[in-house]
């Protein structure tokens, strides 16, 4: 058993920004289930929206971010997370980043759904520098890195009714299973993209923080809030298969870039009034809308009508890796569909990232804070999950001097040590889920469809509770139970809400319905059998 004051479940974004504020205050463990860098926060593109430049101002982006959020967003977790936007800019420059700028001063792009410049960037690989320095600085603290060990349950105890959390069972690199105890645990675990079967995310996203939350009570919101990104590159044979999407930052239609058909038509004209700029969902409806109408596999973006900047200078990655398929975006249209990019729900925090269960911090995609609402606006992720990462590493600080940790324990894990004999039952279950989702509960849902994934999901969640009571844990196990979860709560949640509404559109109730409508959805109750 290990012990330390602060056990961060997650090496990204979220999680490292956190490691830096909380190493110095306490003995700090950070855990990554695989590689420390291969993280979401690693493939982020677009940059991180902030108000930067003097023709902007806080209102507009707040006004930005509410009016894509349908009614739903938290006002005052809005105001506070945009007016930090300068501060963490600084926070991020003071560590090391170097933003991309100009004669005027920042560069800043602009994405769907802003109504100004105000997206900065380190030219297409924001995350991947975001991630190098974070990473570099963290190393050079006191804070410990544990990789290859995969969190697979909370330590969670309950006294007159309320939860709390005293650290996490892990299944450690060399393949035991050890209780980390902590005065505070901070889930840092990203999202969930993996439950849909094309998905810009990296393998990590299983969502396994917001399945272990749930399974430990925790209060969550909004799950049937799906972002689907518009324009990943379509690579159907691609091997290996997590190269499968790659994604092409809205950056890149923000810039001219415009999308047509395969014959050459272009469509987002008759769609919307703001045609490629429009937000991200309306943009992944008319994809979706226009392959249903031509039978096609994909559409096609075309970079070659940006004016005034190199391509290959401005979107050096994205040059790079679309060559490295076969495709010249300086002479050539690409192939691109949608593919499922970001949870809008997650584990419900309050402004200071505590969770619904005491000592329990959740910051990051893994999170709810209220930012998103039913939509996120491009490029609000990052900047969610570092001002988050700040204040809830503040507020746990002072929470951390007042509380000890303790040896008590209510969680239930398997305990079996007969490694798993059938791997075919998992694969067969993960992909399942995956086309479950995609079939059932992805951009278009009907309450057939969702009744059907629901029944679907059922059976799956029979089968795998059997196995993983069976068999020892193993990576694949968990995060297939994981992901089972994570998917029952998205389609629980769209059932929930019978209405249309930002990033849930249900064809059997086309309309947003405030009357009714205009909440947030909460799930707590799990219910072990
Ligand atoms: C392709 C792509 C492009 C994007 N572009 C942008 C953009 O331009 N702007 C923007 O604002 N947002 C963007 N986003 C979204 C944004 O990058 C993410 O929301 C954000 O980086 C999430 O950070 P995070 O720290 O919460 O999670 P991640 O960066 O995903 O980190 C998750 C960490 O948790 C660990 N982990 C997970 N489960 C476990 C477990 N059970 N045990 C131990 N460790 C675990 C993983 O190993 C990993 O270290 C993009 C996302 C993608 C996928």
């Amino acid at each position: 058993m290990l012990e330390c004051d602060f056990l961060i479940i997650g090496s990204g974004g979220g999680g490292l920004f956190s490691a830096l504020h909380l190493a110095p205050y306490g003995k700090t463990i950070i855990l990554s289930k695989k590689d420390p860098n291969e993280t979401a926060t690693s493939y982020a593109q677009g940059g991180i929206a902030a108000v930067l430049s003097k023709d902007d101002s806080y209102k507009s982006h707040i006004e930005d971010t509410l009016k894509l959020g349908c009614g739903i967003c938290r006002e005052d977790v809005v105001r506070v997370i945009v007016e930090s936007g300068p501060e963490i800019i600084r926070d991020l420059e003071n560590l090391g980043v170097i933003f991309d700028r100009d004669e005027d001063g920042y560069h800043l792009s602009i994405e769907g759904g802003h109504s100004n410049r105000r997206v900065a960037h380190i030219r297409d690989q924001t995350g991947r520098v975001f991630q190098d320095v974070l990473y570099h600085n963290a190393v050079n603290t006191d804070a410990k890195i544990i990789t290859n060990a995969l969190a697979v349950d909370l330590i969670v105890d309950e006294e007159e009714g309320q939860r709390t959390c005293y650290g996490a069972v892990v299944l450690t690199p060399d393949g035991t299973i050890e209780d980390i105890r902590a005065k505070i645990t901070i889930l840092a675990t990203g999202g969930a993209g993996k439950v849909y079967l094309v998905t810009s995310n990296p393998d990590i996203s299983t969502g396994d923080g917001l399945a272990m939350a749930y399974r430990a009570g925790a209060k969550i919101i909004n799950m049937e809030f799906v972002q689907f990104h518009p324009t990943c590159l379509y690579l159907p044979g691609a091997r290996p298969a997590h190269e499968r999407t790659f994604l092409i930052t809205e950056a890149a239609r923000g810039e001219g870039a415009i999308l047509t058909t395969i014959d050459g038509d272009r469509f987002m004209p008759a769609y919307d009034h703001l045609a490629e700029l429009a937000p991200r969902d309306v943009v992944s409806k008319a994809i979706y809308d226009v392959l249903s109408k031509t039978g096609d596999d994909y559409v096609l973006l075309d970079m070659r009508p940006i004016r005034g900047v190199s391509l290959k200078r401005r979107f050096p990655y994205i040059y790079e890796n679309c060559l490295k398929w076969g495709y010249d975006i300086t002479m050539e249209p690409i192939p691109v569909i949608p593919a499922a990019h970001y949870i809008c729900g997650g584990v419900e925090t309050n402004l200071n990232g505590r969770t619904s269960i005491e000592r329990l911090y959740a910051v990051g995609e893994v999170a709810y804070t209220g930012m998103h609402g039913a939509n996120r606006l491009a490029s609000n992720s990052l900047l969610e999950t570092f001002v988050m990462a700040k204040r809830a590493s503040q507020d746990a600080i002072k929470l951390s001097k007042k509380v000890k940790n303790s040896n008590k324990t209510r969680v239930h894990i398997p305990t079996s040590k007969i490694p798993t004999q059938e791997k075919i039952v998992i694969s067969h279950e993960w992909n399942s889920i995956r086309r479950v989702m995609t079939s059932y509960a992805s951009m278009m849902r009907s309450d057939h469809r969702l009744n059907l994934a629901d029944k679907y999901l059922a059976l799956i969640g029979d089968i795998l509770k059997v196995d993983y009571k069976k068999y020892a844990p193993s990576l694949d196990l968990v995060e297939t139970f994981n992901l089972h979860h994570v998917a029952c709560l998205i389609v629980k949640s769209a059932l929930m809400r019978k209405e249309s509404r930002g990033l849930h559109y249900n064809v059997d109730y086309p309309q947003q319905d405030d009357e009714n409508f205009r909440k947030e959805t909460v799930i707590t109750s799990y219910e072990e059998e």
